[in-house]
């Protein structure tokens, strides 16, 4: 069996685990980085990247390059459908006392292919793919690392911490039998990617949203694709693949008939991807030499976009937390405890929030045949109060994470 030592073993390259060891790297601290994928182009998980996130990667020197990648920026968020006389706008971001007044829409994979890149540069960096955390090596009630599988090798890594963002499905959190709490939502999304083609009508940049017949239909515009997101209720997968696709196709030509000829892309089920959207919550977010954090610590739903904001979030307070610590060989319990501190009133709040989004807007749209926007969607529409609130709160969370000055030198 394989046996390696390191300071910091983070399991998971999403965008928790990818920006904390980043910042640790920079520290001159040993990190490993554990992911069982083979690269960063994983499962769509959304592009959005919040102003908060792109003022942090800007206080990291960051943002210039990563501007450099093919994107677009979304500067609303409008809905249109069949019901509504015009496009309904809910949200609306270039009013934000921002560098950076929109989302940028931009591939996750590209994003995380680049801040590893920036972390490989460090000789103290380590980065293992296409390799599987099995479980967590525990002595005496603390964590000293974690097991894990590559290929038919299977090995060890011994660590002073080790980092659970090995996402939604975490199992580290399961292995490391803490409390985790299950919270319902009212849907599933049916991914599909359809190739673009030359004669389309571009709908919207970066984003569209189509509201109608018991459907929501997200469309993201991405460089060689079309993101299509239909949101359906929970559990009518079933249901809707024994209407047959022919039927399904029809219903998306109805929601976008600019996509009529792109349609003829979607010619099997192989191609739809099913998504059971949940959101979950640690009572508690470490044990002595473990910490949990992203979606491993508090599951996001889709709603608002915001799940890849705190999960960088705690990337940040994790590092701002355990830098110095690392460096100094003095890290404690107490050290990991302060993560959850800082961050979980902020994220039971986003999850407030994308609960009651679920239930009186989502959950209305989906139910309904809707003939006219529920009332927290009118409120929304009509209050521009309210409106720049949602913008600021979706862009940077109830309480945004600063970067400590330490960690803010450029090398
Ligand atoms: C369908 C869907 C759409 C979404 N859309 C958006 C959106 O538009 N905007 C947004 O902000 N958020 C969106 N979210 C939420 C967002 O994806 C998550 O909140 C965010 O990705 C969490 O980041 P993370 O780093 O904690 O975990 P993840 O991004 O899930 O990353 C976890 C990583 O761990 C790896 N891993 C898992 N198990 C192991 C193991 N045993 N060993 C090694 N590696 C492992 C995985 O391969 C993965 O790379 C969406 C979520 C879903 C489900």
């Amino acid at each position: 069996m394989n046996s390696q030592t390191t300071d910091c073993c983070i399991v998971g390259a999403g965008p928790a685990g990818a920006i904390l060891a980043l910042l640790l790297a920079r520290q001159g601290i040993a990190v490993t980085l554990v992911e069982a994928q083979k690269d960063f182009n994983r499962a769509f998980r959304g592009d959005t990247v919040h102003a908060g996130t792109m003022e942090l990667l800007a206080q990291l020197g960051l943002a210039d390059a990563l501007l450099e990648i093919p994107h677009s920026k979304l500067h609303s968020g409008k809905i249109e459908g069949p019901a509504f006389t015009e496009p309904f706008e809910v949200i609306n971001f270039a009013e934000l006392d921002s560098p950076y007044p929109y989302v940028t829409m931009m591939p996750q994979a590209d994003v995380l292919t680049y801040v590893v890149g920036q972390a490989q540069r460090f000789p103290n960096f380590t980065l293992l793919l296409k390799t599987s955390a099995t479980g967590l090596i525990e002595d005496n009630g603390v964590i000293k690392g974690i097991t894990y599988r590559k290929g038919k090798t299977q090995g060890q890594i011994h660590a002073t911490v080790t980092i659970a963002a090995d996402g939604r499905a975490s199992k580290l959190r399961a292995a490391s039998g803490l409390d985790y709490t299950k919270l319902a939502a009212p849907m599933d999304i049916l991914w599909l990617s359809l190739p673009r083609i030359a004669t389309e009508t571009i709908i919207a940049k970066g984003l569209a949203g189509r509201i109608g017949d018991g459907t929501i239909v997200l469309i993201f515009e991405r460089p060689t694709d079309w993101q299509v997101g239909v949101v359906v209720l929970k559990g009518s997968y079933r249901e809707v693949k024994k209407a047959g696709l022919t039927q399904f196709k029809a219903r998306l030509a109805k929601m976008i008939p600019e996509f009529d000829a792109t349609l003829a892309g979607l010619t099997e089920w192989r191609q739809v991807v099913p998504l059971s959207i949940e959101l979950g919550r640690l009572k508690t977010w470490a044990k002595p030499g473990l910490l949990l954090i992203g979606d491993a610590a508090h599951t996001m739903s889709p709603v608002g976009g915001i799940g890849i904001n705190y999960a960088i979030q705690d990337a940040v307070a994790a590092a701002n937390a355990l830098y110095k610590p690392l460096q100094a060989n003095t890290l404690t319990y107490a050290d990991l405890q302060q993560v959850q501190r800082q961050r979980q009133l902020s994220t039971r709040i986003a999850q407030r929030f994308q609960a009651v989004a679920q239930r009186q807007i989502v959950g209305r749209f989906l139910a309904d045949d809707v003939i006219k926007p529920p009332l927290p969607a009118r409120i929304m529409q009509r209050v521009p109060f309210i409106r720049r609130l949602l913008a600021r709160f979706i862009s940077y969370g109830a309480f945004p994470v600063r970067l400590a000055p330490g960690l803010r030198q450029v090398d």
